[in-house]
């Protein structure tokens, strides 16, 4: 059974069988794609920054960004295709995130990891004297007798 569903971009109904939105959209976003990927493959082109390919292809920055990070452009070989980190707004060209916010949630992991420790350490002290209690008090038994 094909499920019915309105298009994200433009609102249609359409079968939402192989594709996220309509092919009319589809068919528009593969344009767009070959317009911005014909337009930085020229070689004064190569190092275009983000305004400089919405400029030349009348692309939408958003859409430019989302081949980004669909792979289909690799920022490797056109190093003026940065975007900004979703954290911060920093210019970053992979991923989602800038290398300190990635960093800031590796931190916050490590974080918990440590105070996990701290909290098991406190754990076996406690246990510990609660041992050394328990052999003092059968010695004072053993006195007592
Ligand atoms: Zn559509
Ligand atoms: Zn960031």
């Amino acid at each position: 059974m094909p499920e019915l569903a309105n298009c994200p971009k433009c609102g249609k109904v359409f079968t939402k069988a192989f594709r996220s939105v309509c092919s009319a959209c589809h068919d528009e976003v593969e344009r767009q794609f070959q317009e911005v990927y014909a337009f930085i493959r020229k070689r004064e082109n190569r190092r275009a920054t983000m305004e400089e390919v919405e400029e030349g292809t009348g692309v939408d920055r958003e859409q430019i960004v989302t081949f980004v990070r669909e792979g289909r452009i690799l920022t490797s070989q056109f190093p003026g295709l940065s975007y900004p980190c979703e954290s911060c707004g920093a210019e970053i060209r992979e991923g989602r995130l800038c290398g300190s916010c990635k960093g800031n949630i590796q931190d916050g992991l490590k974080r918990r990891d440590s105070e996990a420790a701290f909290e098991q350490r406190k754990t076996d002290r406690s246990k510990e004297r609660y041992t050394t209690y328990h052999s003092l008090g059968d010695r004072v038994n053993k006195d007592r007798r």
